[in-house]
């Protein structure tokens, strides 16, 4: 067995110990052709029907009804910030942002280099979602975008937010697939792979075909969301090995008993590992309102930078990493994604007790 360590990295991230070792069974003779994945067309036959199968493997996963299409992109979530905006916001609409942390926040940014992009809520810190009742919405814009997990902070939505009838575009970057979610009620939801899905390189899209269908044109092809719809994403050289990986973590999801089971599991994770920082307050600060904890980014504090970096030094002892808290808010952050396991938070939990009884 190759050794592992218990890696709690943001992204990219922890990927299911089977989806490697498929892809290192399959790596050099791919289907019985001779050749790698990484070697085939994405034209040929061969590749062609692993992409389609994923495409229909991630759509019965997250029971996404005929509505909606199924886009992979590369370019990272990052360049979603800007193709949605390009794509939705036409001249004389406006577009409502809903913020609660810095991914939010970049969306915004990059929106209102665009168009007419607006901030219509954000909590007084980053420490709680933007309550519901405070937004203050356009009447008929474009969409309302939101973070449902902000993975720096760890704050995350628990609740679909109301948007006043408009499109809700959601950035689900850090807890796709985590749990069971109403996709259909959203009209675009988009993640970079690297979190819960695979690896870096690729962007999942599930989007409303109406929205699409309204969607401008007077953008650059590859830009289009529906260049990408009307050939399947395959317009050019979609990031063939990263689809690959993706299908392999469907496949492992599928043997976990799909979302509702992978749900289950991540809950009890979240539980154990906050239940193990509650005991000790003396020890581990938790800035996050309880309503709006994370389940897949749970970030915490210790009370001073030597105490922090002891903390990190005996969890790097303990082959635990990846703790170390985002470089703009400091602090810890165990991320623990699907592809944690309940064993690894055990771990964690352990020394957590353990350092907050010296
Ligand atoms: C990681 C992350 C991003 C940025 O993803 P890239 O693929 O690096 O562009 C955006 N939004 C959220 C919520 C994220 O967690």
């Amino acid at each position: 067995m190759a050794h592992r360590v218990h890696n709690f990295g943001a992204g990219p991230a922890a990927l299911p110990l089977p989806a490697l070792l498929r892809a290192q069974e399959e790596l050099v003779d791919w289907s019985e052709t001779g050749m790698s994945v990484l070697e085939h067309s994405h034209r040929g036959k061969v590749y062609e029907a692993m992409h389609r199968d994923t495409l229909l493997r991630l759509r019965a996963l997250a029971q996404l009804p005929d509505t909606h299409d199924i886009l992979l992109v590369q370019g990272g979530a990052s360049m979603q910030f800007a193709t949605v905006p390009m794509n939705l916001l036409g001249p004389g609409e406006v577009a409502d942002y809903v913020v609660h942390g810095t991914w939010g926040e970049k969306a915004l940014a990059e929106a209102k280099l665009l168009g007419d992009a607006r901030l219509a809520g954000k909590p007084p810190s980053y420490t709680k979602t933007a309550p519901d009742d405070a937004l203050s919405l356009t009447p008929g814009a474009a969409y309302v975008h939101y973070t449902t997990n902000e993975t720096i902070h760890g704050v995350q939505y628990h609740h679909v937010p109301d948007a006043n009838g408009a499109p809700l575009v959601a950035d689900m970057s850090s807890d796709i697939f985590s749990r069971p979610f109403d996709y259909a009620r959203h009209a675009l939801t988009y993640a970079g792979a690297q979190k819960n899905l695979g690896p870096s390189g690729l962007v999942v899209l599930f989007v409303d075909k109406a929205l699409l269908a309204r969607g401008r044109d007077d953008i650059p092809a590859i830009f289009r969301f529906r260049t990408h719809q009307k050939s399947e994403s395959l317009y050019n050289t979609i990031p063939t090995f990263a689809v690959y990986l993706l299908r392999n973590v469907c496949l492992w999801l599928e043997e976990q008993g799909g979302l509702a089971a992978v749900g289950e599991v991540n809950d009890r994770k979240q539980r154990a590992l906050y239940a193990a920082l509650d005991e000790h307050p003396d020890t581990y600060e938790l800035p996050v309102e309880r309503a709006a904890r994370s389940w897949m980014n749970v970030v915490f504090r210790l009370h001073d930078a030597d105490a922090e970096a002891r903390f990190l030094a005996e969890a790097a002892r303990r082959e635990l990493v990846g703790l170390k808290g985002h470089r703009s808010v400091g602090g810890v952050r165990a991320s623990i994604y699907n592809a944690v396991g309940e064993e690894s938070v055990a771990r964690l939990c352990e020394l957590v007790r353990d350092f907050a009884r010296g």
